[in-house]
């Protein structure tokens, strides 16, 4: 199975050990194995990451905002959080963290998203066609791209009607979130292509996959 897949193209070996950046309104995919941590840093500052993975042998599992929600009692992740798949089993595990309120209820952003929120018609890049680009060559179909971890993102609902408000990300430049693989994963990775969820403009995102 290839490894590392930047943009679409497989490429020979991750970057471990190393920062590696995620350009504006681009995606990786990766294999994370059990034990080894993966960094998730904001290089400019309110820039949003969407996160998702998949069980590296059986990617029928994968990361589940619903039964992570459900264990947490909880919308936002923090420090000491377990993300669990939809069969209830560990997936990662946030071991650190230097911004709270990372997103855990809305969808990756996508075309038809954008058409239907803020009706644009041209094809443009978004999370989804990231993920799906990034993640196809695993076997994994886009009809598989689940609900994402927005990292940095800041989701606010209403404590009366559930309303949700989108503010600009918490996240200033250097800003980090840490992730430890507790199995062996398929992870896809994104610099967000939301103008809404990164207060008007595409930045990049660094990440270390640390062995
Ligand atoms: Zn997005």
């Amino acid at each position: 199975m290839t490894a590392f897949i930047v943009d679409g193209e497989p490429r020979d070996e991750r970057p471990t050990n190393t920062e590696f950046r995620i350009e504006p309104r681009t995606g990786v995919g990766f294999l994370l194995n059990e034990g080894e941590t993966l960094r998730v840093i904001d290089p400019k500052g309110e820039q949003v990451s969407d996160l998702t993975a998949f069980d590296a042998e059986d990617p029928r599992e994968w990361l589940s905002s619903g039964r992570t929600i459900d264990y947490a009692n909880r919308i936002y992740m923090r420090n000491g959080d377990t993300l669990y798949s939809n069969r209830s089993n560990p997936m990662l595990k946030i071991t650190e963290n230097t911004v709270d309120g990372h997103d855990f209820l809305l969808t990756p952003c996508s075309q038809e998203m954008f058409k239907k929120l803020y009706g644009i018609d041209e094809p443009r890049p978004s999370c989804f066609s990231n993920l799906s680009k990034n993640l196809a060559p695993y076997g994994i179909e886009p009809d598989q791209i689940p609900t994402t971890l927005n990292i940095f993102m800041d989701v606010r609902p209403s404590s009366h009607t559930g309303e949700l408000t989108i503010g600009p990300p918490n996240s200033r430049a250097g800003d980090y979130t840490e992730f430890t693989a507790l199995r062996d994963l398929i992870v896809g990775l994104t610099a967000c292509s939301a103008e809404k969820s990164n207060n008007g403009s595409f930045k990049p995102i660094d990440f270390i996959i640390k062995t």
